[in-house]
């Protein structure tokens, strides 16, 4: 019997639309959600998914967070991502993206009145 077996990496795009307000920027954004899965295939069948995670990214700034509270995932993978609001605590930062009130060179939070970088003295 010869079989053949694979696994792949998938991605798909969650239905999430909740304007959120950027920790980053100060200012409202938009979560972009999606999740990574690897799939296991027989015979190019997909048979099942397993390490499924899923992830947010501000459409602002670009910061990446993988969303620890799967069962909020799980909703949006099944097309409830509108009954689904995202908080502080279902997120772990994993990039932090880059806006005008991050200073370019070390990622700390600046304001509109810094000239330089509190933390690194870089010139704003
Ligand atoms: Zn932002
Ligand atoms: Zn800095």
């Amino acid at each position: 019997m010869f079989f053949i077996a694979g696994i792949s990496q998938k991605r798909e795009d969650l239905d999430y639309y909740e304007p959120i307000m950027c920790s980053c920027c100060i200012k409202y954004g938009r979560y972009e959600a999606y999740m990574e899965y690897s799939v296991f295939s027989l015979f190019f069948i997909p048979l099942f998914r397993f390490n499924k995670k899923y992830y947010a990214r501000t459409t602002c700034c670009n910061s990446l967070y993988l969303i620890t509270n799967k069962e909020k995932g799980l909703m949006m993978e099944r097309g409830q991502g509108h009954n689904v609001f995202l908080k502080d605590k279902d997120l772990k930062l994993i990039y932090k993206g880059i806006c005008e009130n991050t200073c370019p060179n070390c990622g700390s939070q600046v304001s509109e009145e810094h000239k330089y970088c509190p933390n690194c003295g870089n010139k704003l």
